[in-house]
């Protein structure tokens, strides 16, 4: 008892500290080349100069990439030993930001962080420095007050999660797998509630399709010349739209909304003019297909639609995947949830709630991998905004709570 309440203490004369290191992080943007920039190098060195200097020794895991002045991408990964050497708790954030987007939106310059009334305000403060330095703290507490940990806890600072984590933890677990260890379980500060709330343990498989329906063009007066790939296609997008949701039904209360949605969505421009057939036409759809739904079968539930619609209309009905993404969930009552309730319980007086959502995050790979990973933190949900912020009590209270997660991993 007389160490959890040293090391909470300890953390929370560290406000000033924690404060210095979002301003030294925010001024070094670490843009994807997707967006323009340079990827995390720059950042990721002078944020493993600040923790060796703090007696915290990083490892990097770069993945190759020739986009970059650098080569490569860095992933950084550091360790407090534990009592047990048998299974880490990790917490892992990302280095990336989002480019600022419109400049005359912001009250300053995003790349200098201010601090105003217990908020500090600029790119990347929340999304995702407000993680990344909470987990550096509730490291360093143990570090400082030489007390150990339960099990090793671990911290990654991860590349290229806002462009799809092709050069960030996707290729650290393919690249590097001996970094982890069967009964590693994580902890991602990048989602969560302004009230602390949510905890996120799944979510659905991503599915985008683009559809594409080939008639014959021709003259409007003159129809019989041709086939209208327009009614074609719209009896197709009418008819996946209704027997999709028909057919995959299954009800997940953990989810919201409870089942899996299939949504015709971007409709692309045929002929400019009125007088003229259209030989083709091209949809997309975005499905969110719950966890317990095949995303094979809903690909051959498609299929046999387009096959019906050629035979029907005398067109060829083609569909692609432009994303499919499936994700094994976490277990709704693992032990790190148990865990990450009591001590949410502790710091901030909360009930939480387990939850699912829509799906795309960077869980899924650890997920995929086998690893139990939940999504928590307390933000205040200006993510790539304009004037992106972050309160500081949030993050002192995360990183107890990141403390109390590494004390009891027992
Ligand atoms: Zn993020």
């Amino acid at each position: 008892m007389g160490d959890i309440q040293k090391l909470l203490g300890w953390i929370d004369g560290q406000r000033e500290e924690m404060v210095g290191l979002q301003r030294l992080l925010t001024a070094i943007p670490a843009l994807a080349p997707e967006s323009g920039g340079e990827g995390e190098d720059k950042k990721a060195r002078a944020l493993a100069a600040w923790l060796e200097g703090q007696g915290l020794a990083v490892e990097n895991h770069p993945v190759r990439d020739s986009r970059v002045p650098a080569g490569e991408r860095p992933n950084l990964a550091a360790v407090v030993p534990g009592a047990d050497r048998e299974g880490a708790f990790w917490v892992m954030s990302h280095l990336d930001v989002v480019p600022p987007g419109d400049f005359s939106l912001w009250e300053g310059d995003p790349y200098a962080m201010r601090e105003k009334d217990g908020r500090l305000y600029g790119r990347g403060v929340e999304d995702n420095q407000q993680g990344l330095v909470s987990s550096v703290f509730a490291a360093l507490a143990f570090l400082k007050n030489g007390v150990r940990p339960s099990r090793d806890f671990r911290l990654l600072f991860a590349a290229d999660e806002e462009v799809g984590s092709a050069y960030g933890i996707e290729a650290v677990l393919r690249d590097y797998p001996r970094l982890f260890r069967r009964g590693d379980c994580f902890l991602v500060p990048d989602g969560g509630r302004p009230d602390s709330s949510m905890i996120e343990v799944a979510e659905k498989s991503i599915l985008w399709l683009k559809f594409s329906v080939e008639g014959r063009q021709c003259h409007g007066s003159m129809p019989h010349l041709g086939t209208n790939a327009f009614v074609a296609g719209s009896a197709l997008v009418l008819r996946l739209a209704q027997a999709l949701p028909e057919k995959f039904s299954r009800v997940d209360s953990l989810f919201e909304p409870p089942y899996s949605t299939f949504c015709p969505t971007r409709k692309e421009a045929n002929v400019p003019n009125v007088n003229t057939i259209p030989g083709l036409d091209v949809f997309w759809m975005d499905c969110r297909v719950l966890p317990s739904e095949s995303v094979g079968d809903v690909l051959a539930e498609i299929d046999c639609h387009c096959r019906k619609i050629e035979e029907e209309y005398g067109v060829k009905a083609r569909r692609e995947v432009s994303q499919s993404k499936a994700s094994v969930p976490t277990p709704a009552d693992c032990a790190l949830a148990g865990r990450l309730k009591k001590a949410v319980k502790a710091v901030y007086g909360v009930e939480t709630r387990v939850q699912g959502i829509g799906g795309g995050t960077v869980g899924a790979y650890l997920r995929n991998a086998g690893y139990d990973t939940l999504i928590w933190s307390t933000i205040a949900e200006t993510c790539h905004m304009p004037n992106e912020y972050c309160v500081v009590d949030n993050m002192v209270g995360d990183a107890k709570v990141m403390l109390l997660l590494a004390l009891d991993q027992k």
